[in-house]
C-alpha cells in the first residue's frame, strides 16, 4: 500500500468542521431555478452541498495545515473497509455464499491499489479537496476509465469492472463517514440538502437529521427523494438541473416545493414573502391534520378507504398519526437496501411484526422485496443490464433467487400471527409468476406449520397491476388473485414507454392520460366482476383531483404517502360519487391527457382550489383557479 497513508496516521489536525464554498460556479444573488415541486412548502436556510456518488458526503476545501490530516483519515478509512470486508468474508466462509468470498478478496486487493492511492493524494495535496470528495473524485476517475469507447461496445467484464471501482470507492466513503448506514453528515443546525440525487438509504438517514429541505439535480414527483420527502413532510423541489453548479455550501436558499422552484441568496423581500407563504402552508397544513379523525366519506356519505404508503417502520406511527386506516403499501426492499449480507428470517420477522402491531387491527399489506430497476440494493449481486427497469427486478428477481425469497415469506407468514396482514407481489407480468408465488407461499405456510409456530389461517395473497400485461389480463389474474393494487408509478412507466426518473419527459408522464384511465377502469371492472378487493398505491392516489377521477373509476381504496392523508379526505369530502362518476365517463372518451385533465380540472379545481396550491388561499377567479393545475 501507498506508505503516504502510514506515514501520516499520527497527524495532530483534526479535520474541519465548517463547510466552506464547495462549488466551482456559484449563481448571482437572487437567482431563480426552475424544477419540479416534489414536496410541498417552502423553507428559507443554509445549503449542505454533497457529493454525487451513491454515499454522500459535504464537499469541502481544505486549509493546507489540514492535508496531513486528511491524508491520515483515508488510511483509516482503508483499514475500516477492509476489516468490514474481512469479517464479512470470514462470516461468508462459513455459510452457504462461501463462493462470493473470492470477491471479496479482489475488493480487499482493490482497497490497496496504488493507482487509487496516488489519484486520492493528489487530490488532498493538490486541489485541496476534503477526504470524501478525494476519494469520490479518484473513484470516478478511474472508473471512467472502464466507460465503454462507443455506445454499441458492451462488454460485461468491463462493466463489471466498472462497478467494483464504484464499489471500492463506496465502501471508502462510507468508512471515513465513520458508519455503514448513515451517509449524511451529522448536520448540527438546520440545513437544506442539496444533492444530485438522493439514495433511498440517505433519505431514510435524514429521519434523525435537521434538514428542513431537499433539493436534487434529478428526479420526479414519483421518484424516492419526493417520496420521502413528503412523508419527513419537508418541502423537496427536485430537476433541478445544474444545481450542484450554482449552489455553494453555505449560500442562503428558498425552496419554494409549492412553485417547484429555489432561489439562491435571496432578498431580503424575497425572504419575508417566503416566510409569509411558509406560514400559510404550515397553518393550512396544520388545519388539514386536525380533520384527521374525521370518516373519509364522500359528501353523499360513500366511504373510501385511506391507508398509508411506508417505507420504513418507523413511518407507522406516523401514518396513524395522519389518520392511515391501515398501511395499504410496506415497500419491504428497504430492509435490503444499504448493507452487505441480507437480513435474516428473525430479523424480518420482528420488523414486520412492529408495524403489523402498531397499526392493528387495521390491515397491513406486506410487498415482497422490489429490488432491481431504480432500487439497488447492494446485498444482491444484480447482472449489469442495458434497461434495469426492464431486467431482473422485483418478483423476476425473487423466483430466481427462491431460497431468498422463502426467508422473506417465511418472516411474513410468522408476522401473521400478530393482526390482518396480506401479502402483495410487485411487478408480476404473467399468470406463471404468480402461481409459482402460490407454491412458495404454500410451501412456507407448511414450514411454518411444521415449526409449530403460530400463524393467521388465512393469509390473501394479491397482485400488484403495474404491468400493463398484467392489466390486459386483469380478468384471468381476477380468477386467482385475491387482491389487486394498482401500482400507477410503473403502469405509466411502462404503457407509456416513459423512464420514470427522467425529469425531462417527466410532464409526459401523466396520471390523466386516457390509456391510463382506461387501464384502471378495465382492472376495476376485472376485479369487481370477480369479487376481490381492488386499491391503488401508486403517487396518483395523493394528488387531489385524480383522487376524485380514481372515485368516479369506482375505487374505494387509495393507498398514498401518510402526509398526503388528509389533503384527499378533504377533497373527497366535498365531492359526490355521482359528480365523479359523470367526469370519469367523460374521462373514457377522451383522447389527450389534457382533455382529461381539463374536464376533471372544469368540474373539482374551483372546489379544491385552496387543495391544490397547497395554501389557505383562496382564487380571485374561476379561471384562476383552473391555472394552479397547470
Ligand atoms: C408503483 O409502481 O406505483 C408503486 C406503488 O410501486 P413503487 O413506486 O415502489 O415501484
Ligand atoms: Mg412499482
Amino acid at each position: 500500500m501507498a506508505s503516504e497513508f502510514d506515514d501520516a496516521m499520527d497527524s495532530p489536525e483534526p479535520p474541519s468542521s465548517v463547510f466552506p464554498p464547495s462549488s466551482d460556479g456559484s449563481a448571482p444573488a437572487g437567482a431563480v431555478f426552475r424544477g419540479i415541486p416534489g414536496s410541498p412548502g417552502v423553507a428559507i436556510g443554509p445549503a449542505l452541498v454533497i457529493g454525487d456518488t451513491r454515499a454522500v458526503y459535504a464537499r469541502r476545501h481544505i486549509h493546507t495545515t489540514q492535508v496531513e490530516a486528511e491524508i491520515a483519515r483515508v488510511a483509516e478509512a482503508v483499514l475500516a473497509a477492509k476489516n468490514t470486508l474481512k469479517e464479512v468474508s470470514q462470516r461468508l466462509e462459513a455459510g452457504p455464499a462461501r463462493d462470493t468470498t473470492p470477491i471479496l478478496d479482489a475488493y480487499l486487493v482493490m482497497l490497496s491499489d496504488p493507482l487509487l492511492h496516488e489519484a486520492i493524494v493528489r487530490k488532498i495535496k493538490d486541489e485541496r479537496k476534503c477526504a470524501e470528495w478525494a476519494v469520490a473524485g479518484a473513484s470516478e476517475e478511474i472508473s471512467k476509465l472502464f466507460l465503454p469507447q462507443s455506445p454499441n461496445e458492451k462488454d460485461s467484464y468491463i462493466t463489471e469492472r466498472r462497478h467494483d471501482v464504484e464499489f471500492i470507492g463506496d465502501r471508502l466513503l462510507r468508512a471515513l463517514m465513520g458508519d455503514a448506514g448513515v451517509s449524511i453528515p451529522r448536520l448540527s443546525e438546520p440545513t437544506i440538502i442539496v444533492a444530485r440525487d438522493l439514495s433511498p438509504a440517505d433519505t431514510a438517514g435524514m429521519v434523525k437529521e435537521p434538514a428542513i429541505a431537499l433539493v436534487t439535480e434529478v428526479g420526479t414527483r414519483t421518484s424516492h427523494t419526493s417520496i420521502m420527502a413528503r412523508a419527513l413532510e419537508i418541502p423537496a423541489v427536485v430537476g433541478v438541473e445544474g444545481a450542484l453548479f450554482h449552489v455553494r455550501t453555505g449560500d442562503m436558499l428558498i425552496v419554494d416545493g409549492l412553485r417547484g422552484e429555489i432561489t439562491v441568496r435571496p432578498s431580503e423581500i424575497a425572504v419575508a414573502d417566503a416566510m409569509t407563504r411558509s406560514a400559510r402552508h404550515l397553518a393550512f397544513a396544520r388545519g388539514l391534520l386536525s380533520t384527521r379523525n374525521l370518516p373519509c366519506v364522500t359528501a353523499c356519505g360513500v366511504g373510501v378507504a385511506l391507508r398509508a404508503n411506508v417505507e420504513l417502520p418507523a413511518e407507522a406511527i406516523l401514518a396513524l398519526d395522519h389518520g392511515a386506516d391501515g398501511i395499504g403499501l410496506y415497500r419491504t426492499e428497504f430492509l435490503y437496501i444499504d448493507r452487505v449480507t441480507q437480513p435474516d428470517e428473525d430479523e424480518q420477522y420482528e420488523i414486520y411484526r412492529a408495524v403489523i402491531e402498531a397499526v392493528a387491527p387495521r390491515p397491513v399489506t406486506l410487498r415482497t422485496f422490489d429490488i432491481g430497476g431504480d432500487k439497488f440494493a447492494s446485498s444482491f449481486r444484480l447482472p449489469a443490464e442495458m434497461n434495469p427497469a426492464l431486467g431482473l427486478r422485483a418478483v423476476r428477481l425473487a423466483l430466481s433467487q427462491p431460497e431468498v425469497f422463502l426467508t422473506q415469506l417465511h418472516a411474513m407468514v410468522r408476522a401473521s400471527a400478530h393482526g390482518d396482514v396480506r401479502i402483495m407481489i410487485p411487478m408480476v407480468s404473467g399468470m406463471d409468476e404468480l402461481r409459482e408465488v402460490r407454491k412458495l407461499l404454500t410451501r412456507a405456510i407448511r414450514d411454518i406449520d411444521a415449526r409449530g409456530l403460530p400463524r393467521a389461517e388465512k393469509i390473501p395473497l394479491g397482485v400488484m397491476i403495474e404491468v400493463p400485461s398484467a392489466a390486459v389480463m386483469a380478468d384471468v389474474f381476477a380468477r386467482e388473485a385475491e387482491f389487486f393494487s394498482l401500482g400507477t408509478n410503473d403502469l405509466i412507466q411502462y404503457a407509456l414507454a416513459i423512464d420514470r426518473t427522467s425529469q425531462s419527459l417527466a410532464s409526459l408522464a401523466s396520471p390523466f392520460d386516457p390509456s391510463i384511465v382506461r387501464l384502471i377502469a378495465g382492472v376495476v371492472r376485472a376485479a369487481r366482476d370477480h369479487s376481490i378487493p381492488v386499491s391503488i398505491c401508486g403517487a396518483m392516489a395523493s394528488d387531489a383531483l385524480a383522487a376524485t377521477l380514481l372515485v368516479g373509476l369506482g375505487l374505494r381504496e387509495l393507498s398514498m404517502e401518510a402526509a398526503a392523508i388528509p389533503e384527499i379526505k378533504e377533497a373527497l369530502r366535498r365531492v359526490t360519487v355521482a359528480e365523479c362518476e359523470t367526469v370519469a365517463s367523460a374521462a373514457l372518451m377522451c383522447d389527450t391527457a389534457e382533455a382529461v385533465e381539463g374536464i376533471v380540472a372544469r368540474a373539482f379545481a374551483p372546489r379544491l382550489y385552496d387543495l391544490l396550491a397547497g395554501s389557505g388561499e383562496q382564487p380571485p377567479s374561476e379561471a384562476d383557479s383552473l391555472d394552479v393545475v397547470r
